[in-house]
């Protein structure tokens, strides 16, 4: 059911339409990703866009923001509660186990590309169905895990000429130091909870370590009395956080420390690592994740350890922007049939269908002039155009203009295929 004005149905608000030629813009992006990606090893991982409520309820965490507000969720005709999935790790989570992936490898590494579904307040560069790249890396206890999955957000990056970028870092401990942290936490916040905002005093009972990434200014002002987690770590997640800052600096990858980096979901542990764009202003986030050792175990599957990240595709594309980085054109129209009468239209119509074998091949279905075929030829930026009159029908021999030079030549039918592989460099 869509919202009707004057009769005419709109788009659902915080949805758009990536049209032409913005959208050869997202396929550049979305091939060199997965180029990058292939080159780490990773296979896709195409999900259901919606899965059972409680994937997320038990996984994203009941105390989240995405699942307290920003789910969509709705009952099936079967009564069930699904949801449109929020974010991609539960559902690769529950696939792992579902499909029994573990037992045909040690390791896996997944990736998906797509849209997520957030109830989100819509405003620039951010939609209630918004595309994610995420990378999950399964199997691997070592801080090289962690390393990689850094390395690999960050090539990405560098794939698509992006270069103003900051890498922070931190611990978010483990089940044996976290819950101190959280205690500790509490009790310094609970003579503080009137200057905390309201999404922060339902965190203070939940999770207090959400408080730390607040925008809100009373929080952020109340987080800064707050020791930095670090200190709170256990010996385990103290030497695994400097090995894991280590490992970075061996494959020259610098990065900032950053004590307030909590990020949102409840199932990370230990290494936890954010992207940022140095030039986005407020919104900078490019992407982000950690490792999530206890997100298997927690949906039934063996104990098993992950890290993994998922990355913003708008702001991607708007840091591209923001760069500068010149984005290739989509393919250009290589050869353009152009008929001077309405005699050779057929010849034209069969012509253009068999180049397409080999060529980017445009033809008017129109029944126009060839003037203004010559237009849309020009609007098309075609490199060349094949032209037939009454003398080429009856000959077989076809006159070839170059688009660029105007320059002419004529090109007999068997002959044509040759020709133009040759002009055009393939
Ligand atoms: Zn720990
Ligand atoms: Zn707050």
């Amino acid at each position: 059911m869509g919202k009707k004005e004057k009769g005419r149905i709109q788009s659902i608000r915080g949805t758009r339409d990536i049209l032409p030629p913005e959208s050869d813009r997202w396929l550049w992006l979305e091939e060199r990703c997965r180029c990058v990606l292939g080159r780490f090893g990773y296979s896709e991982i195409r999900g259901p866009l919606f899965e059972h409520t409680e994937l997320f309820q038990k996984g994203t965490g009941e105390g989240t923001d995405i699942v307290l507000k920003q789910m969509y969720t709705f009952q099936d005709r079967a009564g069930r509660s699904l949801t449109l999935r929020p974010e991609g790790t539960p559902s690769v989570a529950r696939a792992v186990i579902e499909r029994g992936l573990l037992k045909r490898a040690k390791v896996l590494k997944l990736y998906y590309i797509g849209p997520m579904f957030r109830y989100d307040r819509p405003q620039a560069g951010r939609y209630r169905q918004f595309d994610q790249l995420g990378a999950e890396l399964v199997g691997v206890p070592g801080v090289e895990g962690d390393a990689e999955s850094v390395h690999l957000h960050v090539m990405l990056l560098r794939e698509l000429g992006l270069s103003q970028f900051t890498v922070k870092v931190n611990s978010v401990g483990c089940s044996k130091c976290r819950p101190t942290y959280s205690r500790l936490m509490r009790e310094r916040l609970s003579d503080e909870l009137e200057n905390l905002c309201e999404d922060c005093r339902e965190r203070f009972e939940r999770n207090p370590l959400r408080v730390l990434d607040c925008k809100v200014k009373g929080c952020k002002e109340v987080a800064q009395g707050v020791p930095p987690i670090l200190e709170s770590l256990c010996d385990e997640c103290r030497s695994q956080f400097e090995e894991f800052k280590a490992r970075l600096g061996l494959i020259g990858l610098s990065f900032q420390e950053d004590p307030g980096l909590v990020r949102g979901l409840d199932y990370y542990t230990k290494a936890a690592f954010e992207i940022h764009h140095d030039l986005l202003g407020a919104q900078s986030a490019l992407g982000g994740g950690g490792r999530y050792d206890g997100l298997i175990e927690l949906y039934g599957g063996p104990p098993t350890p992950a890290v993994g990240f998922a990355a913003g595709l708008d702001r991607i594309l708007l840091s591209v922007e923001k760069e500068e980085v010149a984005v290739p054109p989509a393919l250009p129209v290589e050869v353009y049939v152009a008929s001077v009468s309405q005699a050779g239209r057929e010849k034209c119509f069969v012509l253009a269908s068999s180049l397409r074998e080999k060529f980017r091949v445009e033809v008017d279905l129109l029944g126009r002039s060839l003037q203004a075929q010559m237009k849309a030829a020009n609007s098309v930026a075609t490199r060349f155009s094949v032209i037939i009159g009454e003398e080429e029908l009856s000959s077989g021999i076809y006159t070839v203009r170059d688009m660029e030079s105007g320059e002419q030549e004529k090109v007999p039918e068997q002959d044509l295929r040759e020709y133009l592989r040759r002009r055009l460099g393939l």
